[in-house]
């Protein structure tokens, strides 16, 4: 069976092309080609001697996500509906920097579907489907790349500036907050994270990785990656609350998961990043705000408030009044915490967090 060339950390491609006879060199020519220049074959590597592309295409192989579609939000933000080579299907999402700098974030899957069951989420509700192999994880970030650059080099016209000049940008960041639970699928997101650092040439600090609140992952993660950043799915303030918002508290409950958190070994001046969805009357009280100063006492962080996403289909929960999100936040900040307030980018086009189902609903 053929090797996937894109499964391969550089040490395993080094001892691959070592075996076939070839100086180290080349295995940093073929690194060049996959993750600088997106090649999908090694027929368009031209500065590999004939004999050797011919033996890599005997051998090996260079796998590609299927793009089936791209949605565009009136905000600028695109989400990538991706088919794998079984049938299953993922997205991705690009997110303009709010600095309008030409920069995204792009918020990338780890698994199809997720096992969790968080009762607010879209993604929650597909269960899981499987998790996904090391490839189509980096696979998700090399398809956007290789997306935004077919616009870099159009010639812009008056007519079509605005439009072009949306997709001119890079990727600075990568988040792991698209489908899945990344710790669910520790080992293949471990070898993401060393591809994207190593071989796409992408800084820990610009990689985060979020969780529902599996503390083993979290304990592994910093001994793994240090310096990655790390993001917490927090969304309650009682233990009452988060097991009936998010199953996985029932096993690690907020008190442990917050000594996980107060353990993380942080860089310094980075911070963990708390995500917290504001629900209507369930977790968006003055009591829940001073609780949450509570909690995050000690541990250097940064509150992402994220009011509730309503997805297609139908929904118990309800997003709360502006009004009540800006209080929410002027008591935290008044605490001397940094809290700021996710905008729902992409939400015209179920972008926007906890939207994430990759049509699944609509094949049913
Ligand atoms: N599974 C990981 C990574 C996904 S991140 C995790 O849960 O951390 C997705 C983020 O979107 C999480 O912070 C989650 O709390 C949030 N989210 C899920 N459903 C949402 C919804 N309907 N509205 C707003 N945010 C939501
Ligand atoms: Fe899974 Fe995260 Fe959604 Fe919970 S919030 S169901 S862990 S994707």
């Amino acid at each position: 069976m053929k090797i996937n060339f894109k499964h391969l950390q550089k040490k395993e491609l080094e001892s691959c092309l070592d075996n076939l006879g070839w100086e180290s060199y080349r295995t940093d020519q073929i690194i060049d080609w996959m993750y600088k220049r997106h090649a999908v074959s090694f027929d368009v590597m031209s500065n590999l001697p004939r004999n050797l592309r011919t033996r890599l295409n005997d051998i090996a192989y260079l796998s590609e996500l299927k793009l089936l579609k791209t949605e565009t939000s009136l905000d600028g933000t695109i989400k990538f509906l991706f088919q794998l080579d079984d049938g299953e299907t993922i997205e991705s999402v690009l997110i303009p920097n709010v600095r309008g700098n030409n920069l995204y974030t792009l918020c990338i899957s780890s698994q199809a579907g997720c096992s969790m069951g968080c009762k607010f989420c879209e993604t929650g509700r597909l269960g899981l489907i499987r998790n996904l192999k090391t490839h189509e994880i980096t696979d998700q970030v090399l398809a956007v790349q290789r997306y935004l650059e077919q616009f870099r080099s159009d010639v812009f016209t008056d007519s079509n500036w605005e439009d072009k000049k949306i997709r001119k940008g890079e990727i600075s960041n990568i988040v792991f907050m698209g489908m899945g639970e990344p710790f669910n699928n520790f080992n293949e997101v471990m070898i993401s994270l060393s591809i994207f650092t190593d071989l796409i040439g992408i800084s820990k600090r610009k990689i985060t990785v979020s969780t529902s609140g599996i503390v083993p992952g979290i304990t592994k993660l910093s001994e793994k990656v240090p310096s990655v950043n790390l993001a917490i799915s927090l969304n309650a303030t009682t233990d009452s609350t988060r097991n009936i918002l998010m199953p996985v508290n029932k096993k690690y409950p907020l008190k442990k998961l917050m000594q996980a958190c107060r353990t993380y070994p942080l860089s310094p001046k980075r911070r963990i990043t708390f995500e917290y969805v504001l629900l209507k009357g369930i977790n968006d009280s003055r009591n829940d705000a001073l609780r949450l100063i509570k909690l995050l006492g000690g541990i250097r962080s940064k509150i992402n408030l994220i009011p509730f996403n309503r997805s297609q289909s139908s929904s118990e929960f309800i997003r709360p009044d502006e009004q009540d999100v800006q209080e929410f936040r002027k008591i935290l900040v008044n605490s001397g915490l940094i809290a700021t307030i996710r905008k729902s980018s992409g939400s015209d086009i179920s972008a926007a967090c906890g939207q994430l189902r990759a049509d699944y609903l609509n094949k049913s």
